[in-house]
């Protein structure tokens, strides 16, 4: 028998499949223990056993059927969870880490699943403002990309993160996101160079760190989706360019921490003049601290 863990719904950013409460009830690959709903099997103090709900008809994958109907698709975020969860056992997201060349727990960390055939991960994809899940990415073991019917691109991100943080770091892509978890770094991933500015605008907000690292691909798309991103940041924000090809290669080269931060401690900021104008603004309109001093000791 497949040994069962159980993991508390508010990790992994989802709600509970029984009751629809985003918190205290907890999720293995095949049962949900729901602490609201009663059922006949008691889980100690913890609540009651359900099977996770049984959702027959897999999401459709984009682009993997004929497009039949133009019906705008809604995303159910609990039916895609119901369905994929029971694939995604331990033994899965180990193979599929071992793979990619990173820890198990980076994987979880994002609330990753997988598919029937266990040939590909689905990632969750989140708002920038909630983190809520929005969609769902698709990632074949070969590497191509799809997404599930009804998603919108959202981030790649670990759905506790909370402030303050120091540092935010921002790479690309789901895989350089497990690749940063791995490193044990406080790392977010955007859909694409390109896109998502709108997501990370609302989690800087968020999060308010001090300030941004973006690890850009190396090559022209990545460092341009960069240097957008940085110029609509209002945080000190800079741009670190990876000696290989991404963040998931440089990881699997053996790349560890340690030569990260070296990069990183190195890469220039790049959007000096959105603050050093924020700066002059505030001792502009800063009140008369002369006038206050004087007063006090009068
Ligand atoms: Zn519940």
């Amino acid at each position: 028998m497949m040994k069962s863990r159980w993991r508390r719904i508010y990790k992994l950013g989802i709600r509970c499949p029984i009751c629809g409460k985003p918190d205290w009830c907890m999720v293995s690959d095949t049962w949900v223990c729901c602490a609201r709903t009663p059922s006949s099997r008691r889980l100690g103090n913890a609540g009651w056993l359900h099977p996770w709900p049984d959702v027959k008809t897999p999401p459709i994958i984009n682009g993997e059927q004929p497009e039949t109907d133009e019906k705008p698709a809604i995303l159910n975020v609990i039916d895609v969870y119901s369905y994929f969860s029971r694939y995604t056992t331990t033994e899965r997201l180990e193979w599929h880490a071992k793979n990619l060349g990173v820890s198990r727990l980076s994987l979880e960390l994002l609330g990753t699943l997988c598919n029937k055939a266990g040939d590909s991960l689905i990632f969750p994809m989140r708002s920038g403002r909630s983190l809520e899940i929005i969609g769902f990415r698709v990632r074949k073991f070969d590497g191509s990309k799809r997404s599930i019917k009804g998603s919108k691109e959202g981030l790649f991100v670990v759905p506790t993160i909370r402030p303050p943080l120091e540092t935010l770091i921002i790479v690309e892509g789901p895989t350089d996101t497990v690749a940063g978890l791995h490193l044990d770094l406080p790392v977010i991933g955007r859909p694409s160079c390109n896109c998502g500015n709108d997501h990370i605008l609302a989690i800087v907000k968020r999060l308010r760190p001090t300030t941004v690292v973006i690890i850009a691909d190396n090559d022209e798309p990545g460092i341009e989706g960069a240097k957008n991103t940085a110029s609509q940041l209002r945080v000190p924000c800079q741009i670190a360019i990876l000696p290989c090809k991404d963040l998931r290669e440089f990881v699997q080269k053996g790349g560890t921490k340690k030569d990260l931060l070296r990069i990183i401690y190195n890469a220039p900021f790049v959007n000096t003049h959105n603050f050093v104008r924020k700066v002059i603004r505030s001792i502009n309109e800063q009140p008369d601290w002369l006038e206050a001093y004087v007063s006090s000791t009068e």
